[in-house]
């Protein structure tokens, strides 16, 4: 059986501050959402009013199409992983993951099942050569297994996953994020949400992203999408990287300072201030459309590329170039392109405003 997840006007509030606004978002049964937001932003919140740790000001919170806002968290059929693992230090890892099967009292599991649902969560993260020892004798990758293995041993419908990489070293993290991917591949039914504030892992990991600032929710879609067409600007800079250059708007067409670029104004009305939005690594040095004129003022050699930035009328231009035989010295004056298709044209005033 498979589960989703459906926050409803879910709003969150501490002291009379609002940490969580009217949050409206659906997890579609065996979806990884990944919740992407700076730090304070509300994704934990989120997080923990599905699980049932804190309690919304306003909204329902759904699993699997029951209404859950009332409900203790051990009667959701969650499982849990959070940043700092949270295993037991005096008990042995199989200990650690029979206990919150043990701890459940719905559906209690018979306790002549308990040995095989622990050795099954143990095998699924690669950590049954381990069962006997204790959490200090783990390195911290193999503890955050063991806490992943201890929320799977329920057979959860839903998995909550809060920063469940972040206290572990770029390395390892890699690896894990690689050994949560194929998690997924053979748990397809487990619908998961993903708190990170690393938009690698969100890249990665998800089907969709929930784009969160400030409270709220600022973006919603597949990776690809936010990434070729976000909506803001927060989106278009926290997913990638971006130039984000101010243009006008009007019947003639869209004008940087007096550089006048050949592009759809879909949804931007004539006369508005309007945000292009380019990646760096679509943006071409030498000539060709959209033409940009500007002189280099930094010059980072990245390994693949080297990226330039060139001012262009006041404006920063970002270009990540590859292939370039000599790098141009400071001051040298160039020309940078880009094609109307690989740029965005966002409409002021939609970014939270
Ligand atoms: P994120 O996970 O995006 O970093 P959080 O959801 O943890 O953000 O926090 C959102 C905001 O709520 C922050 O400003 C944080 O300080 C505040 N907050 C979180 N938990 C509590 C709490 N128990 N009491 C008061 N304020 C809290």
């Amino acid at each position: 059986m498979s589960s989703g997840i459906r926050f409803d006007g879910v709003s969150v509030a501490y002291g009379g501050t609002t940490v969580l606004d009217r949050l409206d978002l659906t997890v579609e049964p065996g979806e990884v959402m990944a919740l992407l937001g700076p730090s304070g932003s509300g994704k934990t919140t989120a997080l923990r009013a599905v699980a049932g740790f804190v309690t919304p000001s306003s909204g329902r919170v759904y699993i699997g199409g029951r209404d859950v806002t009332g409900l203790p968290p051990y009667k959701r059929g969650i499982g849990m992983v959070v940043q700092q693992y949270a295993l037991f230090p005096h008990l042995r890892v199989d200990a650690n993951v029979a206990f919150g099967l043990k701890a459940r009292k719905e559906p209690r599991t018979p306790k002549t099942e308990i040995p095989a649902r622990v050795a099954e969560a143990l095998e699924m993260t690669g950590m049954t050569a381990y069962a006997r020892r204790y959490p200090r004798e783990l390195s911290g990758g193999q503890q955050q297994r063991v806490a992943i293995a201890r929320a799977l041993a329920i057979r959860p419908d839903v998995l909550l996953l809060d920063e469940p990489l972040s206290a572990l070293d770029a390395q390892l993290r890699s690896g894990m994020l690689a050994e949560l991917a194929r998690l997924h591949r053979e748990l397809p039914d487990v619908s998961i949400l993903y708190v990170t504030h690393d938009q690698v892992e969100a890249l990665t990991l998800a089907d969709r992203i929930a784009v969160m600032d400030k409270a709220r929710l600022q973006d919603c879609g597949t990776p690809q999408d936010l990434y070729r067409r976000p909506r803001t600007e927060f989106t278009a800079s926290f997913v990638g990287n971006a130039n984000l250059l101010p243009v006008k708007v009007d019947t003639h067409g869209v004008t940087l300072g007096d550089t006048a670029l050949a592009l759809p104004t879909t949804g931007v009305a004539p006369g508005s201030a309007a945000t292009l939005c380019v990646r760096p690594h679509l943006v071409g040095l030498g000539e060709g459309p959209n033409a940009l004129r500007g002189r280099v003022t930094e010059v980072q050699w990245r390994g693949s590329t080297h990226r330039l930035y060139v001012d262009v009328d006041g404006h920063r231009v970002k270009a990540d170039v590859r292939e370039l035989r000599e790098t141009p010295p400071l001051g040298t004056r160039v020309t940078l392109h880009f094609a109307p298709e690989d740029a965005v044209l966002l409409a002021a005033g939609v970014n939270g405003e």
